[in-house]
């Protein structure tokens, strides 16, 4: 797809190197291929075919080396997108399909709702069994050699996991204070496999704002995993079933509480802007989108919130640079808590869709330097919007310090409408 899209971003690039000063992978490289200027002129010699085919391999490494951040687009003064172009490189050199049967295996448990519930209830088995101690105390995974899945299991939380929300919320909630009208609340894949306590956070702020919530169990994946992966088919697949659904549902928002979806179901719009059926769909789904943060900005908070602990934000790369959202969570953390601003805030935690799988060391190397911007702030709770960089942040509290709590910025507004709750709990 999109070639020309890749070609016209070259040409408006004026190699001036601004993006190069924010993108991770160039600051750890200092190489041309690893930078967004470079990519973004590869892409372009792939898209014209002055790319042998012999070659086209170092094409698609190259795009599986960007983050997808979109550090660089935040700073770009000619509006070049190269976290994007990485994308429609993936999708085209791999003709919109998963690079391979794995990934096509991994990526098809995103499309039923059901396998998720499965896998979280697996979740909840391995951590109260005793299970998650074990494998953790005896090295079992990386005495197998096993290495890849040591990691994947290393990422896992400690605190116990909940049952997931899709299983256990109810489907439709009444406000607790006089009706301001009706939410749609997106439950998240990842949210709901691990996270559901924060689900359960932002629900309950959403009805202490003057929201009824409904919890519809029609919401699928929202297909950020598979354009990732270059799945263009299953994306489209999965963004389709998002907008025959929530295009007819009644509701004056549609909140999420994952930045990566609330990116995703935005985006719709433009991708299938060209689309007669699915366009006008795409409008009226994207216009009511709201990502938790924005939201409660939007609304304003729901009374006097006093979390007495200190705080600090990561601001997801879904939420700052793909949809510009950044000042809406420092207000509501400067007005509820002792907030301490992050330097690099808005850097790339290393967790980035898959990354830390794939590229294990960079990304364990792009962590540890966050959780020194962490640790120089002194805060005692450190809050995100989304879920893989709770995974990613959680893992760096354990592994490099400082040991924070690690929370979703929904819990910490809610613990402080109840008063608040030490951290540990
Ligand atoms: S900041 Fe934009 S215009 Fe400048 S080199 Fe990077 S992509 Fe090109
Ligand atoms: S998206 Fe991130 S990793 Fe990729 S080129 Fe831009 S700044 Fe670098």
């Amino acid at each position: 797809m999109n070639l020309d899209r890749l070609i016209a971003d070259a040409e408006i690039c004026v190699r001036c190197g601004l993006c190069t000063s924010v993108c991770p992978t160039y600051n750890l490289f200092h190489e041309e291929i690893q930078g967004p200027r470079g990519r973004v002129l590869l892409y372009a010699d792939y898209a014209k075919g002055l790319v042998p085919e012999t070659e086209k391999a170092l094409v698609l490494e190259a795009a599986y080396d960007c983050l997808d951040c979109r550090a660089c687009q935040s700073v770009c003064p000619n509006g070049v997108k190269p976290g994007e172009a990485a994308l429609d490189a993936r999708v085209a050199l791999q003709g919109g399909k998963p690079k391979d049967t794995l990934t096509a295996l991994a990526l098809r448990f995103f499309h039923y709702p059901l396998l998720i519930d499965l896998a979280n209830l697996f979740l909840v088995f391995y951590q109260r069994s005793g299970l998650q101690r074990l494998v953790r105390r005896t090295r079992i995974l990386e005495r197998l050699g096993l290495k890849k899945l040591a990691f994947a299991e290393s990422l896992l939380p400690e605190k116990p996991v909940r049952l997931a929300l899709r299983l256990t919320g109810p489907k439709r909630l009444a406000p607790e204070t006089p009706a301001r009208g009706r939410v749609a609340f997106f439950l998240g894949c990842v949210m709901n496999l691990v996270f559901s306590e924060a689900s359960e956070a932002t629900v309950k702020v959403l009805r202490a704002a003057g929201f009824e919530v409904v919890i519809p169990r029609e919401t699928t994946c929202c297909g950020a995993p598979h354009i990732e992966e270059g799945d263009l088919l299953g994306y489209e697949r999965l963004a389709k079933t998002n907008l025959d659904f929530y295009a007819e549902l009644e509701a004056d928002y549609i909140v999420t509480d994952c930045a990566a979806c609330a990116a995703e179901l935005k985006k719709y719009a433009e991708h299938f802007q060209a689309d007669p059926v699915y366009g006008p769909k795409a409008e009226r789904v994207a216009k009511r989108v709201r990502l938790f943060s924005e939201f409660l900005d939007e609304v304003g908070l729901p009374g006097d919130v006093r979390f007495p602990f200190s705080t600090t934000h990561q601001h997801a790369c879904h939420a700052c640079h793909a949809q510009g959202i950044k000042d809406e969570p420092e207000r509501i953390l400067t007005f509820a808590t002792d907030y301490h601003p992050m330097e690099g805030s808005t850097d790339c935690c290393g967790s980035a869709g898959v990354y830390n799988l794939t590229h294990t060391e960079t990304s364990m190397k792009i962590l540890e330097k966050k959780m020194a911007s962490v640790r120089a702030t002194g805060a005692q709770v450190l809050t995100v919007e989304n879920p893989g960089c709770l995974l990613q942040l959680d893992l760096g509290a354990r592994k490099f310090g400082p040991r924070v709590e690690v929370k979703h910025l929904s819990q910490v507004v809610w613990e402080g409408l109840k008063g608040g709750e030490a951290p540990g709990k």
